[in-house]
């Protein structure tokens, strides 16, 4: 879309505000607004300036002054304000009209900048599954609101320790009724698709949307893949819609990766691969999962790094709680065409060579889509530089249920990090691979490395409420 183009949409649509966002170093987006009349073609080269210095993860308070450059390629017209309102990704750039190199956009457009000069292929694309819950909206008068207690369901308030006394008395119908249950147990179906409906007049192409396995309300909404930045927008606004129409139904919906101890948790396996104009790179007729060299050197890639990987695509100390076995997320480092407990997975039902890909299964929503998509391509492209066979490092294919294997074989597969510690750990140790084609800078990852184990720290020095049943009685 051209400036003009946007400027045509705003007319057409009466538009009254502009909206200008743009992600934090969490991925969480941010916003300024203008009104349309004080938006015109300068807009869009000057941009629009802000504090840097009140983000957090960004600068220092002496050199705060930032500016979102808007992108024309991605806009929507918000369905939630009161007031036409047209939402614009942006960029963010330095006074001096330099990319901010903490900047997460930026970053996923260097990464796809990146793919062009490797001569591997020209576009990679991306699709993530992001499940998330939608709870009821409780609120507890001694103003106790969380998601510990916000939860409107037998199971859920037995796995909380919160059981409803006397049992389930008002014969209600199960909280919990297993994969895709219909209703009454899914009682989500009309909020799911009306999020799919604003998410077509958003732009996405939505695929499919169902009821998850967790306890009453965990959902998932697949849209169809695209490249990577574009994805990552996409994500954005998948984000921002499903949380506001679930406040619109008066619930509160929540991509924590694992909300309610004992049950599933959400995560967000993304799928991937290579073209080289029209031809699919991973695709070979015949091999295994029908993968090629190059899908198995990227999976190679994957699996090598994923211990630091893993510091970006699941980047929260909650993001560990649902690592763990028994709840189909991966606790394997190893690929399987289907063992969902692999954390690289080969989808092969209803597969065309167009659509041979990998689905790394380890990621979550708090994840920024930017940087954790950047990262898996560099970590991908590694492999396929430096022909890294996952075959050789006893990285699988592995197709047998891993809860059999002798306890020897099961010391053999390496597993992911078991907690954000664990994973920054693996980061700093590990993150050459993320600085290729300078698309990550060393500064970044010292300044992320920082952050998020500030984050960590402030997590473990909180007391815990199952610390009160181990030791309260000492
Ligand atoms: N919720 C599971 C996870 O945490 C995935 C379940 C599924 O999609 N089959 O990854
Ligand atoms: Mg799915
Ligand atoms: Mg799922
Ligand atoms: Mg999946």
């Amino acid at each position: 879309m051209s400036v003009q183009d946007v400027l045509k949409v705003i007319e057409e649509n009466s538009i009254e505000y502009v909206d200008f966002r743009f992600v934090d170093l969490s991925g969480k987006a941010h916003h300024i607004t203008l009104p349309a009349t004080e938006v015109e073609e300068e807009t869009f080269e000057n941009g629009v300036a802000f504090d840097g210095s009140s983000i957090p993860g960004f600068r220092g308070i002496e050199e705060s002054d930032m500016v979102m450059l808007p992108d024309t390629e991605s806009t929507f017209i918000d369905p939630f304000t009161a007031h036409p309102t047209l939402n614009i990704m942006c960029n963010i750039h330095t006074p001096e009209g330099d990319r901010y190199d903490r900047d997460p956009r930026s970053i996923a457009q260097k990464a796809e900048e990146f793919l062009q000069t490797t001569g591997v292929g020209t576009a990679a694309f991306f699709a993530p599954e992001s499940e998330f819950f939608i709870f009821d909206d409780v609120r507890y008068e001694s103003g106790q609101q969380s998601s510990f207690y916000a939860v409107d369901s037998e199971e859920a308030a037995w796995n909380t320790g919160r059981k409803e006394e006397g049992g389930n008395l008002g014969f209600k119908v199960r909280q919990k009724g297993g994969y895709v249950p219909v209703a009454p147990v899914d009682t989500q179906q009309d909020i799911r698709s009306e999020i799919c409906n604003l998410l077509a007049d958003a732009g996405l192409r939505v695929e499919r949307h169902h009821h998850e396995v967790a306890t009453a309300g965990q959902g998932e909404i697949n849209f169809r893949f695209d490249t990577l930045t574009k994805t990552a927008d996409n994500l954005l606004k998948y984000k921002y819609i499903v949380h506001n129409t679930a406040r619109q139904f008066g619930k509160v919906a929540t991509f924590m990766p694992k909300p309610i101890f004992g049950d599933n948790g959400s995560g967000m396996h993304v799928h991937q691969s290579i073209f080289d104009g029209d031809t699919p790179l991973f695709y070979e007729k015949g091999s295994y999962a029908n993968l090629s060299e190059t899908a198995l050197h990227y999976i190679g890639g994957i699996l090598h790094h994923a211990p630091a990987l893993i510091a970006l695509t699941n980047p929260s100390t909650n993001s560990f709680k649902r690592l763990v076995p028994g709840y189909e997320a991966p606790v394997n480092l190893v690929y399987s065409k289907g063992n969902r407990s692999a954390a690289v997975r080969i989808p092969v039902a209803a597969v065309t060579p167009k659509g041979c890909r990998i689905e790394f299964r380890t990621p979550d929503s708090t994840a920024n889509p930017y940087l954790a998509f950047a990262a898996m391509l560099l970590a991908g492209l590694d492999g396929i530089k430096n022909k890294i066979d996952p075959r050789k490092l006893g990285y699988g294919p592995l197709d047998k249920n891993i809860y059999d294997l002798s306890d020897a074989d099961k010391a053999e597969i390496r597993s992911v990090p078991a907690s954000l510690e664990e994973a920054l750990d693996a980061l700093e140790a590990d993150y050459e691979f993320l600085l290729q084609g300078d698309v990550f800078s060393e500064e970044f990852i010292h300044n992320y490395l920082s952050f998020k184990r500030d984050e960590a720290k402030s997590v473990s020095i909180r007391v815990h409420p199952h610390e009160y049943s181990l030791y309260f009685d000492c």
